[in-house]
């Protein structure tokens, strides 16, 4: 069996993956898609200390540095169900088993899709899901923001900051963030809120140029031209699979504590997929180092 099994092999896996790894103990590493949500994005700007890199780029890296260690990386394989036993085991879709003493969760999330033409087509070409990544590159520029909901408003009070307009568009006839976030943005001189507004169509050439969407209270059809559209709703863990085994808040995300350890002895979890603050690349890594030396210190203990 594995000392430690990582699930997952985002910047949470691969970071947990290489401090599980220096302790020298018979590591391995699951991932239905090496990289994760990185493989996605084009222009990485926050990974402090590297100015400027491209998500493919930086999951290259990960996989190299994870390569230096004595990891046994499966790739393109997918866990369905997690069982803890004397130690615990993981299926995977293929029907394998895996058995290891500790497991770390690091399953990632995805960023739930509006679902109109145009939101693929344009996704990184002014399609947008976070504005701490990509709210600078929207300087001085007009975008709208989809979703009233606290993380949607959030991120209409960031831009605001940083482009010269921004529309609020909500789907419901009210916004349903925290009025003080409500507050805080109807003090805002830039920003424009539309509610009761189905997005219809992403519209662009190379890159975004306009928005449409349905009043649906009239029925009417709108446009509003503009550079960049922050799609706000909602971040959906990876974790349906762990449905009855992990312990899991209402949105499905991991319970973890300060060690990273879960409900169930031995298994430990990282990243997006956890219930921690905040969904960052920077931060992800941080985690998988934060579950890695927890589960270490879980097999010296046990
Ligand atoms: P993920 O990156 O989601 O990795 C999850 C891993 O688990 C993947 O390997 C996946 O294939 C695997 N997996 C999922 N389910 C299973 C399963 N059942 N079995 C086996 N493997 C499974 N953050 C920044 O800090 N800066 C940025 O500029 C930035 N830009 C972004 C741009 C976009 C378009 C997106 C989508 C996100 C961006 N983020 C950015 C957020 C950042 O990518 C995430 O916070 C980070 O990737 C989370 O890492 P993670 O390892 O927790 O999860």
């Amino acid at each position: 069996p594995f000392d430690v099994l990582v699930i997952g092999g985002g910047p949470a896996g691969a970071s947990a993956a290489v401090y599980a790894a220096r302790k020298g103990i018979r590591t391995g590493i699951v991932a239905e898609r090496f990289g994760g949500q990185i493989m996605d994005t084009l222009g990485i700007e926050n990974f402090i200390s590297v100015k400027y890199t491209e998500g493919p780029k930086l999951a290259a890296s990960l996989e190299e540095h994870v390569k230096e260690y004595n990891v046994d990386i499966m790739n393109t394989q997918r866990a369905k169900r997690l069982e803890k036993k004397d130690l615990v085991e993981i299926e995977l879709e293929n029907g394998a088993v895996l058995k290891s003493k500790a497991v770390i969760l690091s399953t990632g999330a995805r960023w739930r899709n509006v679902g109109v033409p145009g939101e693929a087509e344009f996704k990184n070409k002014g399609v947008a899901y976070c504005p701490h990544c990509d709210g600078p590159l929207f300087e001085g520029k007009h975008v709208a923001v989809i979703g009233g909901g606290n993380s949607g408003i959030e991120a209409a009070i960031d831009l605001a900051g940083i482009v010269r307009h921004v529309t609020v568009i909500e789907f419901l006839p009210e916004l349903k963030a925290d009025s003080v976030l409500q507050e805080r943005l109807h003090s805002l001189p830039n920003v424009t809120v539309i509610t009761n507004a189905q997005t219809k169509e992403i519209h662009g050439n190379e890159t975004v140029n306009g928005i449409s969407y349905i009043d649906r209270a009239t029925n009417e059809e709108h446009h509003i031209e503009l550079e960049g559209v922050f799609v706000q709703i909602g971040l959906v863990p990876n974790t349906d699979w762990l449905e009855g085994s992990v312990e899991r808040t209402a949105r499905g995300e991991i319970i973890i504590d300060n060690h990273g350890a879960t409900n169930i002895p031995g298994v430990f979890a990282a990243g997006d997929c956890t219930n921690s603050a905040y969904k960052q690349i920077i931060i992800s890594m941080g985690s998988g180092a934060t579950a890695a030396l927890g589960a270490f210190d879980y097999l010296i203990r046990n």
